[in-house]
């Protein structure tokens, strides 16, 4: 019984002396960062060296921020609506406007057709560009201009007549019955 009291005494002790110098004794060789916090395109990150042996954290650092990774992008103008030349990141998207390109107004081009007989005097333009078109009108029709009553056939029932117009070329009919 007292043996074994003695040697758990020894134990013991060697465990109390020896314990302290052992951990001291870590030299923190082996060693590895380890990222607390990455870096972004705006923000610093943050990362630690540890001993891979013990787990102490030797050194913090402050990980550099990256800088957006800026692509350039066009939208052209087009008549009505402004363009724009822009970067965005392609990372995390940030976006900005260089400059903007005003719109380019429409290219018209213009026609004119005089009065008819049916139509108004009237003015086309039309936008080379984009194909818009916009009409204004002038007056009024000029109404037909007719010749004179043609024959066509006379039958039992009556008279067919035509006449024509002299400037569209329509021709109209009627039938007239006889009177008696
Ligand atoms: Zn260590
Ligand atoms: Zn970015
Ligand atoms: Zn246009
Ligand atoms: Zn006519």
């Amino acid at each position: 019984m007292k043996k074994i009291l003695i040697l758990t005494l020894c134990f013991l002790m060697c465990f109390i002396t020896l314990t302290p110098t052992a951990f001291a004794k870590c030299s923190h060789k082996n060693t590895k960062w380890e990222t607390l916090q990455e870096a972004t395109c705006t923000k610093a990150g943050k990362r630690v060296k540890l001993c891979t042996k013990c787990g102490k954290s030797l050194k913090t650092e402050r990980i550099k921020k990256k800088n957006h990774t800026l692509k350039r992008y066009i939208k052209k103008a087009t008549c009505t609506s402004n363009g724009l030349n822009w970067e965005r990141c392609s990372r995390c998207k940030y976006t900005r406007v260089l400059n903007k390109i005003p719109a380019k107004g429409h290219a018209f081009g213009v026609t004119h057709y005089g009065a008819s007989c049916t139509a108004p005097e009237m003015t086309i333009k039309t936008c080379e560009r984009c194909g818009k078109k916009e009409t204004t009108t002038k007056g009024k029709p000029i109404g037909h201009k007719w010749g004179k009553w043609q024959l066509v056939s006379v039958n039992a029932s009556g008279v067919r007549n035509y006449r024509t117009c002299v400037r569209c070329g329509l021709k109209q009919y009627k039938n007239s019955r006889y009177k008696f």
